[in-house]
């Protein structure tokens, strides 16, 4: 390593045009790993023309044998596991637990999009009208594009391109910047499955590459994940362009504790959901919020769990709390934590003064969270637990659904109807049960609302069909012999 990234085009590795360079650091030791390559609307246009010079004939193989690339591949990630999660560790600073996490849960995408040939199928009925039928076909697009986040740089990726190539599209994948290194072993398997030369290309880059993909003209569809800011510019640019685009935004996730809850599983959970990955998921608990005398079980209980976090690196098997992503990252959230502060929480463990040589914030809890103040609102994306106590459900399901965010939310209980109270009441489209992470997994659709998510068309399990394929319905009358004078009974005069 220690030198700049090729781009993936046309079935080859290929210097990026772009001179301009970010380093990745590994920020538990904070070595250079690399550098990735910032490419330019030129890197784009290449890769798209080869996308789209690959389309028409890929979109005419049949559907069982597009996905026997994807067979090959599963094959092949299945036997790196190990080796890639170790990359995610040194690049994105997880643990080596959750770094595998990252790469089953991609491999569970691939599988899911090994049965397109089942997933894709139409609709048919004879006899529309007398003599004629009706076909409905589920057609491939043309060139779609991916553009993904920093905090799970091997699944992520797999939500989308999969599904899309199995459809019978071609593709453009932009990695984060900030963890590329992942996705070049992905792509030298990749280039070791049969696809075709320009079904599946990648490009390095940030800001440039992604406009430049919102912009062509020969892109048909965009699927974004990242900050709600940039989805939100994604979703406008994009569709703007005519192009179909699905852009997951971020988060501000609440987890809610009634006092039948079993205390111990239940925090367990919560406080899990809330440091896992060092609080950089978009299902991540952000506050959590007790019921009536919930809250001070919940509260003792939440010290109780924190107390065993260990700190470290990711590649120590003993870590359950790794770093965050950068410095800028580790000042906002100790920014952030201060500004919480200021305005009312009261600091129960303060993570700020975290020692270690890397971007290490640790465990931190903030007690009377308030609503209207930075914790209660904002994403934060680190290891920082509110806590929250509210009188009944209800005011609980009105703060859920007063944030500005809906992505997640879940309830710990053993109430069967009050947790189907509070399913049918909040606004996240993705809602948990006793679960401190309730992701939609690859066989189900996966997408929040409000401002975690700008589009139409959730992402992977049913969705993706929807979202890589347009329907195409063809009415058709042959003329036979005496056959054509037929008239259904109820036209009759
Ligand atoms: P980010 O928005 O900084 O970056 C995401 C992608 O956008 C990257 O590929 C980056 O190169 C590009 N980008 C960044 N700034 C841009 C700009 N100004 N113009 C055009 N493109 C730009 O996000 P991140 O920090 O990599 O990821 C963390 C965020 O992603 C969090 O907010 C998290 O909640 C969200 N996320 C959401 C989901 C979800 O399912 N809703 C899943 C994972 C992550």
């Amino acid at each position: 390593m220690g030198k700049s990234l090729n781009n993936y085009l046309n079935g080859s590795f290929t210097p990026s045009i772009g001179q301009e360079t970010l380093d990745i650091v590994n920020p538990s030791t904070l070595e250079t790993l690399g550098q990735t390559p910032l490419g330019t609307i030129e890197d784009v246009d290449k890769a798209v023309e080869y996308a789209k010079a690959a389309f028409f004939s890929w979109s005419q193989v049949p559907a069982i044998d597009r996905v026997q690339p994807l067979f090959k591949l599963k094959m092949l990630l299945q036997d790196s596991v190990d080796e890639i999660a170790t990359l995610i560790v040194k690049e994105h600073g997880k643990t080596f637990r959750e770094a595998k996490g990252d790469i089953l849960r991609g491999i569970q995408m691939v599988d899911v999009a090994c049965g397109m040939p089942n997933l894709m199928m139409g609709e048919s009925l004879q006899n529309i009208a007398p003599g004629i039928d009706c076909n409905t076909i589920r057609r491939s697009l043309g060139v779609f594009a991916g553009i993904t986040p920093f905090n799970f740089p091997a699944m992520v990726p797999f939500w989308f391109w999969p599904f899309a190539v199995a459809a019978g599209n071609t593709y453009v994948l932009k990695p984060s910047e900030r963890v590329p290194l992942t996705q070049m072993k992905i792509f030298e398997l990749i280039s070791k499955c049969g696809f075709p030369d320009g079904v599946i290309n990648m490009v390095h880059g940030g800001k440039e590459v992604v406009n430049a993909l919102l912009d062509h003209e020969d892109i048909a569809g965009i699927s974004f994940v990242g900050s709600t800011p940039v989805a939100k510019h994604v979703y406008t640019r994009g569709s703007a362009n005519g192009k179909r685009v699905q852009a997951l935004g971020g988060a501000k996730n609440y987890m809610v504790m009634l006092p039948d809850a079993p205390v111990e599983q239940a925090v367990r959970a919560m406080v899990d959901s809330c440091y896992g990955c060092a609080g950089e998921r978009c299902l991540a608990a952000s506050v959590l919020v007790g019921v009536g005398e919930a809250y001070h079980k919940m509260k003792k209980q939440v010290l109780i769990e924190v107390a065993k976090v260990v700190v470290g690196d990711g590649l120590d098997p003993k870590t359950t709390l790794g770093p965050v992503i950068s410095k800028e990252a580790k000042e906002r959230i100790i920014s952030d934590i201060t500004t919480a502060i200021e305005q009312g929480a009261e600091i129960l463990v303060d993570g700020r003064e975290q020692t270690g040589e890397g971007y290490f914030v640790g465990p931190t809890v903030l007690d009377n969270i308030k609503t209207g103040t930075l914790m209660a609102d904002k994403e934060i994306f680190g290891p920082v637990i509110g806590l929250m106590q509210v009188k009944t459900m209800d005011e609980a399901i009105d703060l859920i659904n007063g944030s500005n965010y809906a992505n997640t939310t879940s309830i710990f209980t053993t109430n069967g109807g009050a947790a189907r109270d509070f399913i049918n009441k909040v606004t996240p489209s993705m809602v948990g049960v006793n679960l401190g992470v309730p992701a939609p997994m690859a066989f189900f659709s996966f997408g929040g609302s409000k401002d975690s998510f700008f589009g139409d068309i959730k992402v992977h399990g049913a969705s993706s069909v929807e979202f890589f394929t347009e329907k195409h319905t063809a009415m058709i009358r042959w003329y036979q012999e005496g056959s054509n004078e037929v008239v259904s009974p109820l036209w009759k005069d």
